[in-house]
């Protein structure tokens, strides 16, 4: 019987040891890099040749949530066409090297003043918010730029209309000068694109392609390129 216990005992000690190790190797790993980490440092290292690599970009996908946005024919949600729009700028403006940051990556409303206070905390070296835009004329179509200040972005508004003029078919409606609240009071150099209407049934099908959206966000990489070429040639 006590050789019995004895053997329970070593038994015992042994389990004891063997699970002590393993929460050894659990904070080991604990010290290992995440997934997410070593995919971030491939990211790193892949984009410092990209053509934005060194630049913040701050991409606001308009409205969310309980803010559906403008409610274009068939009740298509301007937030769910931004989002289809946003997900491969996101994507080619990564791929291009740039460093970007999402205003919002869920289907949730962000107040206007919450998405510039981002900007400005971040304050990353442009500010692009994505829009679609609705008109009881159904014949109306085209994209305009936006910005708010001449001297801080209008050269960044001039560049990506420029690029998107020169990749999509919708009518040019021009850059023009606005006070919307996420460019308003935005210290970096920000401008908000309406890329089409969901009022126009013909426009309304260019808009909602995944090509259309694949066409547009190498625009923006373009445009920005262009953008910031310009400017550290200015600066320098
Ligand atoms: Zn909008």
């Amino acid at each position: 019987m006590k050789r019995k216990q004895i053997t329970m005992l070593i038994i015992l000690s042994l389990l004891f040891i063997l699970l002590a190790a393993c929460g050894d190797n659990d904070s080991a790993e604990g010290k290992t890099k995440t997934v997410g980490e070593t995919e971030q440092e491939t990211l790193n290292a892949t984009t410092d040749s990209g053509e934005l690599s060194g630049h913040t970009v701050m991409i606001d996908p308009g409205h969310g949530g309980r803010d559906p946005g403008s409610i274009g024919i068939n009740d298509i949600y301007e937030k769910d066409l931004v989002t289809n729009t946003t997900k491969p700028i996101e994507k080619a403006l990564r791929e291009a090297g740039a460093n970007v940051i999402m205003t919002r990556k869920e289907d949730v409303k962000i107040p206007l003043k919450e998405r510039r206070s981002m900007s400005n905390e971040a304050m990353p070296d442009a500010f692009i918010s994505i829009h679609y835009n609705s008109f009881e004329d159904s014949s109306v179509g085209g994209f305009h730029t936006y910005y708010y200040s001449q001297e801080k972005e209008y050269r960044l508004a001039q560049s990506i209309h420029q690029s998107l003029g020169n990749a999509i078919s919708l009518k040019d409606r021009g850059i023009l000068e606005d006070s919307y609240a996420v460019l308003r009071n935005n210290e970096v150099p920000a401008i908000l694109l309406e890329l089409g209407f969901m009022s126009n049934p013909e426009e309304l099908a260019v808009i909602q392609s995944d090509e259309y959206s694949q066409t547009v966000a190498e625009a923006i990489v373009r445009g920005l390129k262009n953008y910031f070429e310009t400017n550290e040639n200015v600066s320098s």
